[in-house]
């Protein structure tokens, strides 16, 4: 049985514009999904509505076969649905096992505590293969180290899935092959990932199975080669 199922999606904003027209979509425990379509499709959109940001005019969604209502993003991750944000919410002058663990912080006398901060951090790191270093501040890293706390701070909030949306975009191509290994182990490890992207090669490349969207419907549903998964 598929893990997430999204069924008959519509969400039509205040403005008229009829985002989801009546979408489909699922996801099995396990997969590397792959959401594509051009601008304007609906990709955002669906995965708002799944995250919880967005509230959808009609259809329903089921987690592991029971239906879900969420009403924030909170809702989402504390079901265990997390998104990756590309926009990088992260306090530039907070080191990076701060950011990891802003929001849920381990307390000691009232206070972070540091050293705890610090052993989660470097242990999700190692469990994942996503390379940090944990007491830089975050003004003073690159891009993909960013997007790896974002990566790291969304699987400490507790996330099964996680929603990348055009992760690669800002990466060069080393930074991708390394996100691509990260993503692989999170598979590995029990998590489900969804991205959405438009570069077909990546499509090939990672996922198991793609979903392309157009025009707010969802155009088909394609299995992706096994041989992706060599590597
Ligand atoms: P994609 O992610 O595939 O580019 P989006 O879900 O962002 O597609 O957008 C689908 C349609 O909904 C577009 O026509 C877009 O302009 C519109 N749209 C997206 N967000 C909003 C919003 N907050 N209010 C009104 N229209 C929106
Ligand atoms: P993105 O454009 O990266 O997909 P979203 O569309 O999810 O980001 O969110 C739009 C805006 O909503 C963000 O720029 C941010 O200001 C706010 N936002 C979304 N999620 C959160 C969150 N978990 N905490 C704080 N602000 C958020």
């Amino acid at each position: 049985a598929a893990l997430i199922e999204m069924r008959e999606i519509v969400k039509i904003y205040p403005n008229g514009v009829v985002a989801n027209d009546g979408v489909n979509f699922s996801v099995d425990r396990g997969e590397i999904h792959a959401l594509v379509g051009e601008n304007g499709a609906g990709k955002s959109t669906l995965m708002k509505i799944l995250y919880g940001m967005e509230r959808p005019t009609g259809g329903e969604i089921l987690l592991d076969g029971q239906p879900v209502h969420f009403h924030s993003s909170n809702d989402a991750i504390a079901a265990g649905v997390g998104m990756v944000h590309q926009n990088f919410m992260l306090v530039p002058s907070f080191t990076v096992a701060e950011n990891i663990v802003l929001g849920q912080e381990p307390l000691r006398n009232g206070l972070l505590d540091q050293a705890e901060a610090l052993r989660v951090t470097r242990e999700l790191s190692q469990q994942y293969g996503l390379r940090v270093e944990p007491e830089a501040v975050v003004d003073s890293i690159n891009v993909g180290m960013r997007q790896r706390v974002e990566i790291l701070k969304t699987l400490y909030r507790g996330a099964q899935v996680l929603i990348l949306d055009e992760p690669t975009a800002v990466l060069t191509p080393q930074e991708t092959q390394e996100l691509f290994a990260a993503v692989r182990k999170l598979v590995d490890q029990g998590k489900t990932v969804i991205f959405i992207t438009h570069k077909l090669r990546e499509v090939k490349e990672i996922s198991n199975r793609v979903t392309v969207m157009r025009s707010g419907k969802v155009m088909g549903v394609v299995q992706t080669e096994d041989a992706t998964r060599e590597s």
